[in-house]
């Protein structure tokens, strides 16, 4: 049976790096894949992997039906044998549903790969409607940790390294960023509702007379 497949995580947690080995892996066995992202760090149209391999995918916009996509494709006798999305949470969650349709409609099976929620812990749509929609979710096991070596299962945004806690849902960046431009951090849940940061936790840790912290 297809199925629909949500790989779920945080920022920096290998979803990319799994979606590869399984383009990979799947076209080392002859099937023909479709990979969709949207905003991928290396790029419009690409799919990377903080270890550094990259592919080529096709970059989403707005409005765009992936069903009718993948139709097309077929009808001008291309394959489709699986589907990659990768950065699925900035989908619509109309494009979960063509999603969903893919698998129903046309057998194939598609793996989704996302973050579930944002740096106000909020889901975003995409992700939302895939916890609906989505025959299996998968956590993935590849674990980001916190600056204090917990799991990591909440992504903060940053500015020059303070957490804030305000702002649109969707600012590009990337968790290696580190100046005044906006980035993200991966954080534990305790961390994350302190809003410490590894930065502020160093600075906490140079200035005695803030400690210790006994709220909550
Ligand atoms: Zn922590």
């Amino acid at each position: 049976m297809p199925e629909l497949v949500f790989f779920s995580g945080t920022m920096d947690c290998g979803k990319s790096t799994l979606a590869l080995q399984i383009e990979h892996n799947r076209s080392a066995r002859g099937l023909a894949g479709i990979i969709f992202t949207r905003n991928d760090r290396a790029g419009q149209g690409k799919l990377s992997s903080r270890l550094g391999l990259v592919t080529d995918a096709v970059e989403v916009e707005d409005g765009v039906d992936l069903y009718a996509h993948i139709v097309d494709h077929l009808s001008q006798g291309g394959r489709a044998d699986y589907v990659i999305a990768d950065e699925a949470q900035f989908l619509a969650p109309g494009q979960i549903d063509q999603l969903a349709r893919m698998v129903d409609d046309l057998e194939i099976d598609v793996y989704a790969f996302g973050i579930t929620t944002d740096f106000r812990t909020k889901l975003f749509p995409g992700s939302q409607r895939l916890v609906e929609l989505a025959d299996r979710v998968e956590v993935l096991q590849v674990e980001a940790l916190c600056w204090c070596g917990a799991r990591a299962t909440h992504n903060a945004r940053t500015v020059g390294g303070v957490m804030v806690v305000e702002g649109a849902q969707v600012v590009i960046g990337d968790v290696t960023r580190s100046t005044d431009e906006i980035g993200y951090e991966v954080l534990c849940r305790r961390h994350h509702r302190r809003r410490m940061t590894a930065a502020s936790a160093r600075a906490a840790a140079l200035s005695p007379d803030v400690l210790p912290v006994t709220a909550d």
